[in-house]
């Protein structure tokens, strides 16, 4: 392998690195970046971006490495020739593997090293598309070895997805505004677009912003919300709100084209095959469409939505079989419309996104387009009924799998409330209240979607370690201890409780057997864990507690549910935590709370 001599390459990229992990100032990180991005070529900047924004690949490509946390262990371990206590005592020191490598790789590693980005990006191309795990790690073990110890650690957190600096994509995306004096505006727009910082980055340098158009299967980010607690609270918020039930399944952006359908889920991946009667019902819309919606379990005999348990049945099989199709039937209940005919709707305020959407319902349902060979065959199995109301109060729907989401409007808190018990009633989670006003900011959680569900709060949490349980839980995984996020710009995670309860017998062996593969430490009656496993968790109360580092810690934690559709990037902060806490004080004022 010959190798060109370049002083600004992977070492310039990991000293950077270190720089902004040294301050906790959004501006001064910002600055930084520029300062990089401004020193080196455009092609290198491009790469730098994509990994500075904590990822391998372009968020809109497919490929994953698929090395997890216990082979990037035994690499490191054999690349540092120590033994397992050394590796784990190292691991201990920072509880962070990239800051452990750079720990034990210094006595064996290179002083100095020749490699480029391109480089890593080619080999991080190869190690994806290789198959077999031993392969794969050969090829981890040639990059890392080559790598000088401060590399070696930013290699190591950028494969395991944990950068942990304090930089979000929306700082790069700044960080390339300026770095380029393109509108901060127009780079956030293309990278939505392209879903591709390092080819934004390219667009931005050669001042061309303005050629990013919306590719048909690229999908882009989806809109969030924010949760609110009462519906008084959701009430005052709009002087025009749209409510809708909130749907207990997995979301999807649905991109249709000639006959050619694809979903995409809230981590941008490729989930069409997990869905193979979905494919064939959406291939009715003959124009170009993007959808968002939720795909939903659905009883037949029930006539109504089924728990996400259900859905998550189907999610876990690698092959979804005909029996299952039958057994757990699955919707799509579509939202909102991104784009149509050629034209981005986004920036058209909701009202008319949704005018737009009854549009081509009705439209589908009266010239059903002809269906091509490609989708025939993949005929459902079975047909669906829906219950009746649902149908008749979306107008046009799809009979069958596709159904246009019911939209009604409260007059009052107390309307609003009464329709949020009968959004519970029928089995959903609760409400979203949109205002009728507003685009669609893709990727972003604003206020012009609010949430309404029962509990009082959940949290997003991580799983950072876990446990052996008890009496017949004492052969699987299944005490887990999470965390939060330190905040926006800080990535520590901090723990805030431990859960024993909330999963079914199913899910609990399925966790046992990814944690073992995924164990960062094995601490004999503990493990530390990559910090992957999202989920969501309900609570008696937050209080006070010294026994965690982030001074905060749920009473009675209950784990309502795995979310595998989050990255732990979008867990909670602790600020959210701090924010309960100050609540509950103004609801309880005796202070009983604090422990
Ligand atoms: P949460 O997952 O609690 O943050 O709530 C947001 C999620 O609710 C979205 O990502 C969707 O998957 C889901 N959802 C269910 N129904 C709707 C709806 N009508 N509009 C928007 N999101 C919905």
């Amino acid at each position: 392998m010959v190798y060109i001599h370049c002083s600004r390459c992977m070492r310039q990229l990991a000293e950077t690195c270190e720089r902004i992990a040294a301050t906790t100032k959004k501006n001064e990180k910002v600055r930084i970046v520029v300062e990089y991005f401004q020193s080196q070529a455009t092609v290198e900047a491009s790469i730098a971006a994509v990994f500075l924004s904590g990822r391998v690949f372009p968020a809109y490509e497919e490929l994953t490495l698929q090395v997890g946390g216990t082979m990037l262990w035994q690499v490191l371990r054999e690349i540092a020739r120590i033994s397992d206590e050394d590796m784990a005592a190292a691991y201990r020191r920072y509880g962070d593997l990239g800051s452990a490598a750079l720990d034990i790789l210094q006595p064996v590693a290179p002083k100095h090293s020749s490699l480029t980005l391109d480089h890593v990006e080619r080999e991080f191309h190869r190690i994806a598309e290789i198959r077999g795990a031993a392969s794969k790690a050969s090829f981890v073990r040639l990059l890392l070895s080559k790598a000088t110890a401060l590399e070696a650690k930013y290699l190591v957190k950028i494969i395991s997805g944990d950068l942990r600096i304090g930089l979000r994509e929306s700082l790069v995306e700044e960080a390339t505004a300026k770095a380029y004096e393109a509108p901060y505006a127009d780079v956030q727009r293309a990278n939505m677009l392209l879903g591709d910082i390092g080819e934004t980055l390219r667009l931005a340098a050669d001042h061309k912003l303005g050629e990013a158009r919306m590719r048909m299967f690229h999908p882009i980010g989806f809109m969030l919300a924010s949760p609110v607690q009462t519906a008084e609270e959701a009430f005052r918020y709009f002087d025009h709100a749209q409510l809708e039930d909130k749907y207990d399944g997995i979301r999807a952006q649905a991109h249709v084209s000639q006959g050619e359908v694809r979903l995409y889920s809230r981590t941008l991946d490729d989930v069409t095959e997990a869905f193979p009667e979905l494919p064939d019902a959406l291939a009715v819309f003959s124009d170009d469409v993007i959808f968002d919606g939720e795909v939903l379990a659905w009883s037949l005999d029930e006539q109504r939505a089924l728990p996400f348990s259900q859905l998550q049945k189907r999610l876990g099989r690698k092959k979804v079989t005909a029996g299952m199709m039958r057994e757990i039937p699955v919707a799509y209940v579509v939202f909102d419309v991104l784009y149509a005919g050629g034209e981005l709707t986004i920036d058209r305020p909701l009202r008319e996104r949704g005018a737009l959407l009854d549009q081509l319902f009705m439209k589908a349902a009266q010239f059903p387009a002809k269906r091509t060979e490609r989708t025939r065959s993949r005929v459902p199995q079975g047909t669906l009924a829906f219950e009746a109301d649902i149908i008749q109060q979306s107008s046009g729907s799809i009979p069958g799998r596709v159904i246009r989401a019911p939209l009604t409007s409260a007059d009052s808190a107390e309307h609003l409330a009464e329709i949020f018990e009968q959004a519970l009633e029928r089995g959903n989670e609760g409400l979203m209240i949109k205002d009728l006003n507003s685009s669609y900011a893709p990727g972003r959680r604003g206020k012009s979607w609010l949430k309404l569900k029962r509990e009082l709060a959940t949290l997003d949490v991580v799983v950072t370690a876990v446990e052996f349980g008890h009496g017949k839980r004492a052969a699987v995984l299944s005490d887990y201890t999470f965390a939060v996020r330190a905040s926006d710009t800080d990535d520590r995670l901090l723990n805030v409780g431990k859960a024993y309860s909330g999963l079914t017998d199913a899910e609990i062996s399925e966790m046992t057997k990814w944690f073992l593969e995924h164990s960062l430490e094995d601490q004999g009656f503990r493990r530390a864990v990559e910090p992957k496993i999202v989920l969501e968790v309900a609570f008696n109360a937050v209080m006070k507690s010294e026994r965690h580092e982030s001074g905060y810690a749920l009473r009675f934690p209950r784990i309502l549910r795995l979310r595998p559709d989050k990255t732990p990037d979008e867990v909670d902060t602790l600020d959210r935590v701090a924010e309960i806490y100050q609540r509950q004080l103004l609801s309880f004022p005796t202070g009983k709370l604090s422990s």
